[in-house]
Order: C-alpha cells, then sequence, then structure tokens
C-alpha cells in the first residue's frame, strides 16, 4: 500500500502519521504556503459548549477533543513531547446570567456521552477573576475542566517528526497530478514523477488547483484570520482558556505570552498582509473583556487562511469518478479541534478499515462541482 499525501498542515500531517503507523508507505508533498492555516492557528479544544446545532459538525469535532489525550500520548512516547497541546480548561463568559444557566444546561447535557468535558462549574464574576485576574467586572463564566489549547505548528511538526520516524518521506515543494484515463496514478515533484496507489489530497484553502485538471472545481474558501500574540509581565501558566460571548478568544502558552483572536475577514483572498484594520478588531473586542492586556508588549500577528465549505462543514471521501483518489478539506475554524482525528479517519478510509463516523455525512459532493 503506498501513498502520496499532498498538503502538510495538521489534517496532511495526521493523515500521513496515522498512515504509516499501520506500515503504509507514504510520501507527503507540502509547499507549505504563506498563510497556511495550522501555522497562524492557535487553538481552543472546547468543543461541547457551542451553540452551533449541526449535528455531524458537532459529531466530528466531539470526537476530535475525545481523541486528543490519546494522540499526545502516542507522540510523547516516541519522544515528541512539544505538541503545544496543554489540557488548561475553559472558562466560558456572559454577564447575562440566563445565559450562563443555559450554557451550564447544555454542558451538562451534553456531558452524558462526552465525560471528556470534565468537571463543570459555575463561577460569579468574583470566582471567575480568580482564574484570569485581568477580566473586566461583571462577567460570570461557567468553567469545564477538559478544555485545551494547542499551538498548532508545534502539533504539526511533532507529527510531522514521528511520521518521519515511522519511515514517511517528506518532500517541501509544490506538487501536481499525474491523470492516466480518469485515474489518478501520481505526482509530479518539480522534475520528478512520483507513483503510489492512492494519492490524498489535504490542500486546504488552495485546494482549487490541482483538480481543474480533471475539471472539478473546487468550492472551497479561504477565510482570512489575524491573530495577535503579546507578552505581559505576569505569570500565567495557571489560566484557563477564555472564550468571551463575542466570537473572539484569548489562550496562552505559559511565561506571559498570551494569545488573542481572530478575525473572521471573508472577502481578503489570499491577502497575506497584517492590517490596521485586524489588529484594531483584535484589539477592540479582546479589550472590552480584558482591559489589562493594552499593557502588553506585541510580539507577533500570525495571519492564516481557514479553509471554508459552502455549507461550512468538513468533507472527506474520494472524488467521484476519478479512481484513487481521496480528498478532504473544510476545516474551517474548528480544524485544530477536528484534523488529529479526521486524518486518523482519512487514512482508515485510505486504507480500507471500518472509520468510527459514518463518513456519508461528510460528503465531498458539498465541496466540489463538476465542470463540462
Ligand atoms: P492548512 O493548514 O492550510 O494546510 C494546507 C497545506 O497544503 C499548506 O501548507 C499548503 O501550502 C499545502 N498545499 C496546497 N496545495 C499544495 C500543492 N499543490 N502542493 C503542495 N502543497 C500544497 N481551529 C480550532 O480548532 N480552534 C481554534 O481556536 C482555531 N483558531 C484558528 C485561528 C486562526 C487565526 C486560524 C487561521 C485558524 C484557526 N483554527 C482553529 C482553524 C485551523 O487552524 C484550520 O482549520 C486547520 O489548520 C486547517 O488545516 P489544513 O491542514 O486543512 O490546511
Amino acid at each position: 500500500n503506498s501513498f502520496i499525501v499532498i498538503g502538510g498542515g495538521i489534517l496532511g500531517a495526521s493523515t500521513a502519521y496515522h498512515l504509516a503507523l499501520k506500515g503504509a508507505e507514504v510520501t507527503l508533498v507540502d509547499r507549505r504556503d504563506t498563510g497556511q492555516a495550522t501555522s497562524a492557528g492557535a487553538g481552543i479544544i472546547c468543543p461541547w459548549l457551542s451553540q452551533r446545532r449541526n449535528k455531524p459538525w458537532y459529531r466530528l469535532v466531539k470526537a476530535g477533543a475525545r481523541y486528543y489525550p490519546e494522540l499526545i500520548k502516542q507522540l510523547e512516547d516516541v519522544n515528541e513531547k512539544n505538541t503545544g497541546y496543554a489540557k488548561v480548561g475553559a472558562l466560558s463568559l456572559h454577564h447575562d446570567t440566563n445565559k450562563l444557566d443555559k450554557m451550564e444546561e447544555r454542558a451538562i447535557k451534553r456531558r452524558e456521552d462526552a465525560p471528556e468535558i470534565g468537571e463543570i462549574t459555575r463561577l460569579s464574576p468574583l470566582e471567575a477573576r480568580r482564574h484570569f485576574p485581568l477580566l473586566a467586572e461583571g462577567y460570570g463564566a461557567v468553567h469545564v475542566s477538559g478544555g485545551a489549547r494547542v499551538d498548532g505548528r508545534a502539533l504539526r511538526d511533532s507529527l510531522l517528526k514521528a511520521a518521519k520516524k515511522l519511515g514517511v518521506k517528506v518532500i517541501r515543494d509544490n506538487a501536481s497530478l499525474i491523470v492516466e484515463n480518469s485515474q489518478v496514478t501520481g505526482v509530479t515533484v518539480g522534475k520528478t514523477k512520483l507513483t503510489s496507489d492512492k494519492v490524498i489530497l489535504t490542500e486546504g484553502a488552495w485546494a482549487n488547483d490541482l483538480l481543474q485538471k480533471l475539471n472539478i472545481k473546487v468550492l472551497v474558501k479561504p477565510q482570512k484570520g489575524q491573530i495577535v500574540h503579546l507578552k505581559l509581565d505576569i505569570e500565567n501558566s495557571g489560566w484557563p482558556v477564555v472564550i468571551p460571548p463575542n466570537d473572539y478568544y484569548l489562550l496562552h502558552f505559559g511565561e506571559g505570552r498570551v494569545v488573542i483572536g481572530a478575525t473572521r475577514e471573508n472577502d481578503k483572498g489570499f491577502d497575506s498582509r497584517v492590517t490596521a484594520g485586524g489588529l484594531e478588531e483584535v484589539f477592540r473586542e479582546a479589550f472590552t473583556f480584558a482591559p489589562g492586556l493594552a499593557d502588553g508588549e506585541v510580539l507577533e500577528t500570525r495571519v492564516g487562511f481557514r479553509p471554508f465549505t459552502p455549507g461550512f462543514l468538513p468533507v472527506i471521501g474520494a472524488v467521484p469518478d476519478v479512481e484513487r483518489l481521496l480528498f478532504a478539506n473544510g476545516l474551517g475554524a474548528s480544524g485544530l479541534t477536528s484534523g488529529p482525528f479526521l486524518g486518523a479517519e482519512l487514512a482508515r478510509l485510505a486504507l480500507g478499515s471500518e472509520t468510527e463516523l459514518c463518513l456519508e455525512d461528510y460528503n465531498v459532493a458539498g465541496a466540489i462541482e463538476k465542470l463540462n
């Protein structure tokens, strides 16, 4: 069984790693575009409080969050300890007590089949400030002990290093498909032709290029995100991740490093500039719930392109009418949560093993259109 994976973000890295774990022969080709979503993403792993009603989406992110501790243990066992993951708990804020009641109810209900949520604690504004001292006055919170944070690039690198230890060949270059009679037989990298039994596409927001050759239009679009890293003169390794009511968030990596994000810009294409308007938006929203952040030193701003399908749901599966080609994409704003698990599912699919989720719910038809 030989495979070529195109794209080395969280999804491709996880797919290659899981294929290699099962003894497959794998080559991963990644050209690491500026704005790779995984490289910019600093993620909150806390899907259980979301109000989004889409059930397949929730099943996927729930499975993704559940899988993390097992995956991190596997990586640590092969001496990949710098995974960027830590279960620090999550604090979900609101100033409206009715909203907090509903949030708490939702968490308790969802814990029935997701015990990994851990302990659920309702906190008064005063108690919430004990967990997160920079919090503005008047915010109560629901605290869930199972919430975690992850640094996308650290996890990607540990997956790639673990994959290499299992024999995966990683090439940093552009790949294009070799197509013969509606069959994908391999890829071209520079002047070299590589063949394999199957090719697996995980190219994130850039997915439209390769399938044009097969008269297929990919409907995945980039959503630009700008995310700011600050340094505060304060010890913060005990802080939870903080989810305010406004769609923005804050998380930390200890030693005073705090990450605040992020913009969601749908009409910017692949413009990877850090903009004044983007920074203004992130700061304005973050300062409303944590004004003390204004004293932080700005270390850097990362920009990434989240890949979104028209239905905002990830897709995974074979490309219709094309042999030996698998496609997965559309991880959107929750791809650090779902990506490692979805990569494991993609590896199972590629190897013909049973998957944990019913993949029909994530049909690739939701992301592609056949052109004539
Ligand atoms: P990417 O990481 O973009 O990787 C795709 C790769 O494919 C790129 O390296 C590209 O160069 C390569 N490629 C494309 N075409 C080719 C080709 N022809 N040849 C070779 N290589 C190719 N998720 C969460 O769960 N929680 C969060 O809190 C969170 N916060 C985020 C904050 C920001 C600012 C951003 C941008 C994202 C955030 N995400 C979060 C979402 C998450 O980061 C993405 O959903 C996820 O990283 C997407 O991974 P991917 O592997 O599909 O794509």
